[in-house]
């Protein structure tokens, strides 16, 4: 059923409209007295789209009731959580509430969108709640790949929700704080919490996510002693993981390399916002030619096997100045994330043809996780004992295995959430806490700077074309709608006309038997007994048929014909020009 803002307007309620079941596009909503505050705005990986990489969650509902949206809270700088602000935030225009990390991060996208100096970003205060409407929002550090990773409690008079974003329980993070428990297990001893809504991505993993601080020993006894040019590719907003790479580095006397746009940006942002980076040697990509390649490490994009990213130019040589050759290495400090399988292994291939060894998480300790194993979790539910969990940021299987677990944690209730569904939450909660409605909810993808239905025409017609590819047909008419010259047909990634002489006499004759009967039928044939009565007749032919029509016709007969010819429909486009 339609969720009925009427009805429930003075109810507490929880609805993700991206996040929910998949991983990737986090967009939460959150109800109260009639205003919503927005947590997260992230793109997720898109597959299988024709010219998609990208996708945002389409926000149609909200921006129906933007008037009532108070703002949207940021709990940390990755893309899944962030991405999709320079995209969406015209259609919402509200103050946008970050960390200094993830404001400074999102300053220089939305300079890229020339939103700038048009996004008010208001700084998260951790030592103080921050009050917006029916809210206050306490924020809460837990460790994560990224530093400034801030969790939320958020306070009403119906409930205390802890909304965790991405989190592990890290000891050692490298950099940033550590995660505080104690507030957790504060909050947790005096029932405070009505809900949990929490980070799956690991739900399926038993045991405890590895520290950061494990890794950078396995990663530097992979990388010391090797001869060649050692390259790291990892997710650029892994700041952690930079520092620790770059820490390895120094110790084994490398120098290191930058290679991709998005990791130059984010140790621009990271060195802006407080990450001191002072102690390693960076050089520029132009310096490499100076340098031994034992001496040299390079980081890189690419990990997801992304076609145009640094990665993927080494691989396949492409690289204007970092040129790897046989013995070198390169290490996939990342995760194989779910739907990137083909592009991923296309990498390794390329490397792998290159006689370039290649360590992947599969086969060496080279990455570590930022999110929580079995264990965290029944930690953070022992720490929080909420009253009721709702998994999030998950395919189904995780949040259903999460689920599970918290039940197992002796959480009194667990929901299963979809995107679009509405929860409403309260503190009687086995009673009438549950789902109470759907909105509309779905995907629009990021093709260049617009935005795309999915379900829309553009992607519809560019589906076709990839599938079946298209015939473009020209013709130029008299006014007896005789031909002028020969029809100009045109096959793309369709059919090889020039190869099948007899499909193009095919054409040509059907085009000119339609042309003839159409002319016909329009009584034209006598026009062309004299100049004066044809000028009579130029105006009988523009009134009696439009062009339009004349292409929608002899558009439906040639689709035929190339139906035909190959077996299924290309996309087709018939131009007329009376002359
Ligand atoms: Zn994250
Ligand atoms: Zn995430």
């Amino acid at each position: 059923m339609d969720l009925n803002l009427k009805k429930h307007f003075s109810d507490l309620l929880f609805l993700p409209l991206g996040g929910a079941n998949e991983i990737g596009m986090n967009l939460n909503l959150y109800h109260l007295d009639g205003k919503w505050l927005m947590v997260d705005c992230g793109v997720g990986f898109a597959s299988d789209v024709p010219g998609i990489d990208m996708m945002t969650p389409d926000i149609s509902f909200i921006k129906a009731n933007k008037k009532n949206l108070l703002g949207i809270i940021l709990t940390h700088i990755h893309e899944d959580h962030l991405g999709a602000v320079q995209y969406l935030w015209r259609e919402l225009e509200v103050p946008i509430y970050a960390s200094n990390l993830a404001a400074n991060f999102l300053r220089t996208k939305l300079e890229e969108f020339k939103l700038d100096k048009q996004v008010p970003i208001r700084l998260i205060d951790s030592s103080k709640d921050l009050q917006i409407g029916p809210f206050a929002v306490e924020f809460l550090g837990l460790t994560h790949s990224v530093p400034e990773m801030k969790a939320l409690i958020i306070k009403t008079p119906k409930g205390n929700i802890l909304h965790t974003g991405d989190w592990k329980f890290d000891p050692n993070p490298v950099i940033g704080e550590v995660s505080e428990k104690e507030k957790i297990r504060e909050w947790g001893d005096q029932g405070k919490f009505l809900a949990v809504i929490c980070d799956s991505t690991n739900a399926i993993s038993e045991g405890h996510s590895r520290s950061e601080g494990d890794l950078h020993k396995s990663l530097k006894y992979l990388i010391e002693g090797r001869k060649g040019i050692v390259g790291v590719t990892t997710f650029a907003s892994n700041i952690a993981r930079i520092y620790t790479i770059a820490s390895i580095a120094k110790e084994v006397g490398r120098k290191i390399v930058l290679a991709g746009f998005s990791l130059h940006r984010i140790y621009e942002v990271a060195k802006k916002s407080g990450y001191d980076f002072s102690g390693f040697e960076f050089i520029s990509d132009r310096e490499i030619k100076f340098h031994d390649k034992k001496d040299l490490l390079v980081i890189c994009t690419g990990c997801q096997g992304e076609p145009n990213a640094a990665a993927r130019k080494i691989a396949t040589g492409h690289h204007p100045s970092i040129k790897f050759t046989v013995g070198d290495l390169m290490i996939f400090s990342s995760k194989i994330i779910p739907g990137n399988e083909k592009k991923i292994f296309g990498l390794f291939d390329a490397l792998a043809k290159k006689q370039i060894d290649v360590m992947t998480e599969k086969d060496h300790f080279v990455h570590v996780s930022g999110h929580p194993s079995q264990d965290e979790l029944k930690e953070m539910y022992a720490l929080a004992r909420p009253k009721i969990a709702i998994p999030v940021h998950g395919e189904f299987l995780h949040t259903k295995t999460h689920a599970e677990l918290a039940r197992d944690c002796g959480v009194p209730k667990t929901i299963q959430i979809e995107n679009g569904l509405a929860v409403k939450l309260q503190e009687d909660f086995q009673a009438s806490c549950g789902i109470v409605g759907f909105v509309k909810h779905g995907y629009f993808g990021v093709d260049g700077k617009q935005l795309l239905n999915l379900d829309g025409e553009v992607i519809r017609e560019r589906r076709k074309l990839q599938s079946a590819g298209i015939v473009t047909v020209s013709l130029a008419l008299d006014d007896n709608l005789e031909l002028m010259a020969k029809p100009r047909v045109q096959c793309i990634g369709s059919y090889d006309l020039k190869s099948d002489r007899d499909a193009e006499h095919a054409i040509n004759q059907e085009i000119q038997i339609f042309l003839r009967h159409k002319a016909k039928e329009l009584g034209l044939h006598k026009a062309s007994k004299g100049l004066s009565f044809l000028k009579k007749k130029k105006k009988k032919l523009k009134d009696t048929i439009s062009t339009a029509e004349i292409e929608k016709a002899l558009r439906g007969k040639l689709l035929k014909i190339f139906e035909d010819l190959m077996g299924k429909r290309p996309a087709l486009e018939v131009t007329v020009h009376l002359i």
